[in-house]
């Protein structure tokens, strides 16, 4: 693993101090992140003062299990020790703990944060471990540590602050550095942004706002801190997800019949505008709980079936299943050569045969897909489709980072970066990889 030193030495007061720096660590090319994470929405971040039992991992960076891409080995940290601060400064262990999260509540009060000091029984969250030292940790010199997440792909990275030597508020915006490192932020040369990659005498009070020299970046010379947070995180209390869509019928791969019914519903926390359902021409506008009768009449064969909906912020999700559009005059059939010239057996039904691939199966040139993408995953190509934070992928598929989707059921994952945040330091690898079937 490379490791990017950055700032060495620094003073305090009139003294030359040789203090340690912030790191921030590439993501391992082994790392494969996890698809279907929305690159903005509320986090949550537990800054955990009671020690934690961290394992190596070559492949993960997770609060959730404790797997920890930084750690040079197996390893248990202590609970915080306040006495090895360059000084309590006249506090008590818990005030200092105290300071530090209403410290962290203030500079993130912009963003769409909680923090918390204790662990979250479930959901995505990252971890601030405030205690044990760099060395032990990480093999190095260092005052905190981070991966830099560019794109913030990961949602439960580790990070680590090391209080040897620090004084109560370099506790703050370390941990805020690191933190943020974890969401995609590099260094700047503001010293007044937290994101400043040495511990000064002054004490950052913000992330850094206007264009500043990023000397570690993303794709990116220059970087507006503040910015970055809003991009990732959003605003407090603002809903930027976009309603999620269920389906009860049909299931991905279904048969759908003149008469049958589109049944599931949308949801969100700001309440549903609008829901409109669409087969090929076809469309109807829809309540978020919705019962739509399909209508006689629609083209028959392989087809998508497509459900729009619609928070009260605006905010959009689009939900894709492919399926089979039937008339009810079809033979039955178990295998291809049971249906007669011209049609395909889809779904145990004998439907017209237009010859294409579907998603998920694999291509050598976008015009064999029915949906008109082929893409290469890993070494193969597979017929793709584009999904967002706003349109998802069909159940049974993943959205990777690089904005196709995939099947679920194959780790691999594309090196592709089609969009600027996306983290050119990583090389996604296949792990564990599975034939499509
Ligand atoms: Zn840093």
């Amino acid at each position: 693993m490379r490791i990017l030193i950055v700032g060495l030495t620094i003073l305090f007061g009139n003294v030359a101090y040789a203090a340690a720096p912030r790191l921030v660590v590439p993501m391992p090319s082994t790392i494969v992140p996890t698809p279907d994470v929305a690159a903005i929405g509320p986090r949550t971040v537990y800054l955990n003062f009671e020690g934690a039992s961290l394992s190596r991992s070559q492949f993960a960076d997770d609060a959730t299990t404790g797997e920890s891409a930084i750690v040079v080995q197996n390893l248990s940290i202590g609970a915080f020790d306040a006495n090895s601060l360059r000084s309590t400064e006249g506090l008590t262990r818990s005030q200092i703990i105290s300071r530090v999260v209403s410290g962290m509540q203030q500079l993130h009060a912009a963003y769409n944060i909680t923090f918390t000091t204790s662990r979250p029984s479930s959901g995505n969250y990252q971890m601030i471990v405030f205690g044990g030292n760099c060395a032990g940790v990480a093999g190095t010199n260092c005052a905190g540590i981070a991966l830099r997440d560019c794109g913030d792909q990961m949602p439960n990275n580790i990070t680590f602050v090391f209080p040897g030597g620090l004084r109560v508020d370099d506790l703050i915006t370390t941990a805020a550095q690191e933190n943020a490192h974890a969401y995609g932020l590099g260094h700047t040369d503001d010293t007044t942004d937290v994101m400043y990659p040495a511990i000064t005498n002054a004490i950052p009070f913000r992330y850094g706002e206007g264009n500043i020299p990023d000397n570690s970046g993303c794709n990116t010379s220059y970087q507006d801190s503040h910015q970055l947070m809003l991009d990732t995180i959003g605003a407090p209390g603002t809903d930027s997800n976009g309603p999620t869509i269920t389906v009860t019928n049909p299931q991905t791969d279904g048969v759908l019949f003149p008469g049958d019914v589109i049944s599931g519903s949308a949801a969100d926390s700001s309440g549903i505008a609008s829901v409109e359902i669409a087969i090929g021409q076809w469309s109807t506008n829809a309540s978020a709980n919705f019962d739509v009768i399909v209508p006689s009449g629609l083209a028959t064969g392989q087809i998508t079936l497509w459900i729009f909906a619609t928070d009260n912020d605006g905010n959009r999700t689009t939900k894709s299943i492919p399926i089979t559009m039937a008339s009810g005059n079809e033979d039955t059939c178990s295998k291809a050569s049971d249906c007669s010239a011209g049609l395909k057996c889809k779904s145990n039904l004998c439907v017209p045969d237009d010859g294409l691939n579907e998603l998920g199966d694999t291509c050598s040139n976008a015009q064999e897909c029915t949906t008109g993408i082929c893409q290469l995953l890993v070494e193969d190509s597979f017929c793709s489709q584009t999904c967002s934070a706003e349109v998802a992928c069909p159940d049974g598929f993943g959205c990777r980072s690089n904005g196709f989707c995939f099947k679920s059921t194959n780790s691999g994952c594309s090196s592709s970066s089609s969009t600027p945040l996306l983290m050119l330091f990583i090389t996604m690898v296949l792990l564990g990889r599975r034939k499509l079937s």
